[in-house]
């Protein structure tokens, strides 16, 4: 459904800013924004997003993946069509690399969502599978009435959302999982975009309160060399808190990069590794079998306190929000 965008501005004659993402793209009359989803019609920026859902299913939060956070809560998951960026190598181009013309998809008011998601017994709203920022209307009003129900609402973001919007959301976006891909070189080559936005996000995320895990896709041949690793690693350490929870994921060979082979099991061990050499308390490796590497442990007294497997996850070792056995604060929110 069309409504009036949010953050924009007149820019010349009827040519309109939109402030959304960093893009921020100048939009001609009848054209759209890179997103594909924001057009300008006579003068004014309307998104074609607001409800048009693509995409629909109940997840674990851990599949966002999400591994602080309500653990063991199921997530109502929604998705538009379309993104933001055009990474090369996207994991879930089917519906991110095309327009709302292109899927199937359906309107679902605010109402109707919420109760889909009370009605599978939801925990919490997850807008994920493509960039959320992009439907950012229809998301805001769903968190602030998800949020007078009593339900969680996640981002699941590339990070190149800018400063107001995601302040004017922050009340209501309790966690967020934000994609960093690799330097900056890496994101104008692969993505047609740039890192120090995404950066700006983790910063701004954190400050505001919200909780914040970092996932890195590592590509062989791409961002898997030590440099890129390490530089992930210590702009969490430095720049964030060497508690904030990172997620090495392996890459599977998809869209426009089906000639590079999948992420061998070796050098995701290598990625968590550098994080553990920055002091990084929380590493996890993610898209392969590793229940070791699922787990999270005490970082003072290495238990066990949350076991996780494909289908269960346990709090063993938790005392409420500290480890049972030797008392230490874990960041966790339960
Ligand atoms: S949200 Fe869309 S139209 Fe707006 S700046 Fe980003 S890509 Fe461009």
């Amino acid at each position: 459904m069309e409504e009036e965008a949010r953050f924009w501005e007149r820019v010349r004659d009827s040519d309109v800013q939109c402030g959304l993402c960093a893009h921020r793209c100048v939009i001609k009359e009848g054209q759209r924004g890179i997103c594909r989803v924001r057009v300008n019609r006579e003068g004014r920026l309307y998104t074609e997003a607001y409800g048009a859902v693509a995409s629909l299913a109940v997840d674990p939060i851990e599949k966002k993946p999400l591994y602080h956070f309500h653990p063991g809560s199921l997530a109502f998951s929604i998705s538009t069509a379309s993104c933001n960026f055009r990474c090369l190598h996207c994991q879930n181009y089917s519906l991110s690399a095309c327009g709302l013309e292109d899927v199937p998809y359906r309107y679902m008011g605010v109402r109707s969502l919420l109760d889909k998601a009370e009605e599978n017994r939801c925990d919490g709203i997850a807008y994920t599978y493509n960039e959320p920022t992009i439907w950012y209307e229809y998301t805001y009003d769903c968190s602030k009435k998800a949020h007078d129900e009593g339900l969680y609402n996640v981002y699941v973001t590339n990070g190149y959302i800018t400063e107001e919007p995601l302040r004017e959301i922050a009340p209501y976006m309790d966690a967020m999982n934000i994609d960093i891909k690799g330097n900056d070189s890496f994101y104008r080559k692969v993505c047609k975009a740039r890192l120090e936005p995404v950066l700006d996000t983790c910063r701004l995320a954190r400050s505001l309160g919200i909780h914040t895990e970092l996932t890195y896709l590592v590509i062989p041949g791409y961002n898997d060399d030590d440099a890129s690793v390490d530089g992930f690693c210590r702009f969490v350490a430095e720049e964030l808190d060497n508690q904030t929870p990172v997620h090495f994921t392996r890459f599977f060979p998809y869209h426009r990069m089906t000639g590079v082979p999948s992420t061998p099991y070796q050098t995701l061990l290598k990625a968590y590794t550098i994080a553990k050499a920055r002091k990084l308390e929380f590493a996890y490796i993610g898209n392969v079998m590793d229940r070791e590497h699922n787990n999270t442990f005490c970082p003072q007294c290495n238990s066990l306190l949350i076991e996780r497997s494909t289908f269960s996850v346990r709090l063993t070792g938790l005392d409420g929000k500290r480890c049972a056995t030797c008392g230490r604060k874990i960041p966790i929110v339960l």
